[in-house]
């Protein structure tokens, strides 16, 4: 019987998992099926529930899913334990249901092989306080940058973050105003390029030497890349990459084998693009 996989979200019609998923499983020769699975937002404890009755074998989770998922597995890996949000959901031998969190290490994978950038002894600022950046902060900490600096329009929210990952290196709150010179690398964590705004970072956060990377990803540049670009910086990544590194890892927790990714990114690139 075909192994079945899915991501469940609300909305999920424009997820682009089951096409990274389907092209990751013809160059393994896997034999299994993805698909997209549009739950209801009362329904997601039964319809995980059903899913692993079936042929279920692993899920992705997504929007407005991730802690919900953290709360209903019955065991969770150390990262997903630190993250309190799971993005992907393994049926185990014995039948029980394993939690984990590929966020961060697909962020990690992307900029630093894909992209090239070291985050060791850097200067990091990260956007943001909501369950993505969650996800990337002990990852991040992991490369023992010189320093994370969080900011969040919710102040009280990037505090929060500090102090519960103080424990696994350098990372300290401030708020917009008290940011006074430029990072190595700065993160947008934030969904305000969903609404074409811009958090209010002061310009002096960028020079020629940083780089600037947007968790989003669009046709076009999105507002906080375009910011970046117009003040100069060394490079502006989007999160195309992130998308199809978290994939990856999830992938290989599930079947065992590590896909190539990088063919899989420049498709959906070329994608992206109309081209
Ligand atoms: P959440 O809703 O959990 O958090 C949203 C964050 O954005 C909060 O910090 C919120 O601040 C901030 N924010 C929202 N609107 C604005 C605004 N107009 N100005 C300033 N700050 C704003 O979302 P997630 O953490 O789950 O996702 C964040 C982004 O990351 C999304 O765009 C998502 O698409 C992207 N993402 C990309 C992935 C990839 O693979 N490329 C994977 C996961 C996420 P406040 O606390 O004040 O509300």
């Amino acid at each position: 019987m075909t192994d079945l996989y899915a991501v469940m979200g609300n909305p999920i019609n424009h997820s682009k998992s089951p096409s990274i998923h389907a092209q990751f499983a013809e160059q393994a020769k896997q034999d299994l099926v993805y698909s997209a699975m549009l739950v209801p937002t009362e329904g997601f404890e039964p319809a995980v529930k059903d899913f692993f009755k079936g042929h279920g074998k692993g899920l992705n989770i997504t929007v407005p899913f991730k802690e919900q998922a953290f709360q209903l597995a019955a065991s969770l890996t150390p990262r997903a334990q630190t993250a309190q949000a799971v993005n992907t959901l393994i049926l185990q031998e014995d039948g029980t249901i394993l939690g984990d969190n590929t966020d961060g290490a697909g962020l990690v994978r992307d900029l630093m092989i894909n992209q090239q950038q070291e985050l060791t002894d850097k200067r990091i600022l990260v956007v943001g306080a909501g369950g993505a950046v969650r996800g990337i902060l002990q990852p991040f900490l992991e490369q023992d940058p010189a320093q994370i600096v969080i900011v969040n329009r919710t102040f009280e929210k990037a505090q929060l973050l500090a102090e519960s990952f103080k424990e696994f290196g350098a990372i300290e709150a401030k708020t917009f105003e008290e940011l006074d010179g430029p990072f190595d690398l700065i993160i947008n964590g934030t969904s305000a390029s969903l609404a074409g705004e811009l958090p209010p970072l002061p310009e002096v956060v960028v020079d020629a030497s940083t780089c600037v990377y947007d968790m989003m990803y669009a046709k076009e540049l999105t507002p906080f890349l375009k910011w970046a670009e117009t003040l100069g910086a060394a490079k502006i990544i989007d999160g195309l990459g992130m998308l199809v590194e978290q994939a990856a890892v999830s992938f290989e927790l599930w079947r065992g084998i590590k896909p190539d990714s990088k063919q899989v990114l420049q498709d959906l690139r070329e994608q992206l693009q109309g081209k």
